[in-house]
């Protein structure tokens, strides 16, 4: 067995059983494979696996690699800051957004989303730490933003996405988990279409998926580490 499908299936086996210890229904939980600086056949190798969902971070890295990989069925998740002349890349060639930060990015995705495509997915990106060096906005601003967002007619918005200040302390990783959790859950009871809170990453992944994560965002776990970029 490679390398990269041990890990695949260790990180299958631990969303499963971190589901189960919190209750919720066998794959309730999704992985976004997290692929930003590795080459397009290490991507292959993943979704010759059976992984489908990858998210990159860097605009012109991920569009190589979009083009390399046109022959499989990936769908495509823009996890990276969004400057404003990169908004029509992402609208054309991605599937989901999950770093909606400001009013401005959403109407011109929006704008930009070619009619010809199914709906642009977009999350908000909370920033949950309130850390003024963060991207995201602060919760205060969400309802606001997700009305404006619904508005749009060629996004549909499914949710929350946050990254939340890197710790080891797991009762405070919970508790700014449970914190984004009820936002999403007030998010959902105005808008019931929403179904995607997006957290949790590599050392962080089961807390997350105790406080009702439904998309990991995985890297290193799955990958290897990014500077170590021996094979
Ligand atoms: C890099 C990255 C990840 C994956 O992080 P790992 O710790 O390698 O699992 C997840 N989300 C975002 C937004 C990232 O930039």
């Amino acid at each position: 067995m490679t390398e990269i499908k041990k890990r695949f299936q260790h990180i299958d086996h631990e969303i499963r059983q971190a589901e189960q210890q919190a209750k919720r229904a066998t794959h309730s939980v999704q992985l976004l494979a997290v692929s930003k600086t590795w080459p397009a056949e290490r991507l292959r190798e993943v979704a010759e696996l059976g992984q489908q969902r990858f998210g990159e971070n860097y605009l012109q890295e991920a569009l190589e690699k979009i083009t390399a990989l046109a022959d499989l069925n990936l769908e495509w998740h823009f996890i990276g800051p969004i400057q404003s002349n990169k908004t029509r890349d992402i609208a054309n060639h991605f599937d989901w957004v999950h770093t909606i930060d400001r009013e401005k990015i959403a109407r011109r995705l929006n704008e930009q989303r070619p009619t010809s495509l199914e709906k642009l997915n977009v999350c908000i990106q909370l920033n949950i730490d309130d850390e003024a060096s963060k991207s995201g906005i602060p919760i205060a601003d969400l309802m606001p933003l997700a009305e404006k967002i619904e508005q749009m007619e060629n996004l549909h918005l499914r949710g929350i996405m946050i990254i939340p200040a890197p710790t080891e302390n797991t009762e405070q990783q919970t508790t700014t988990f449970r914190l984004a959790q009820d936002l999403f859950k007030k998010l959902q009871a105005i808008y019931p279409q929403i179904d995607t809170l997006s957290m949790g990453m590599t050392n962080d992944m089961s807390a997350a998926i105790n406080a009702g994560s439904t998309m990991v965002r995985i890297g290193t776990a799955l990958f290897g580490s990014r500077n170590v970029k021996s094979q």
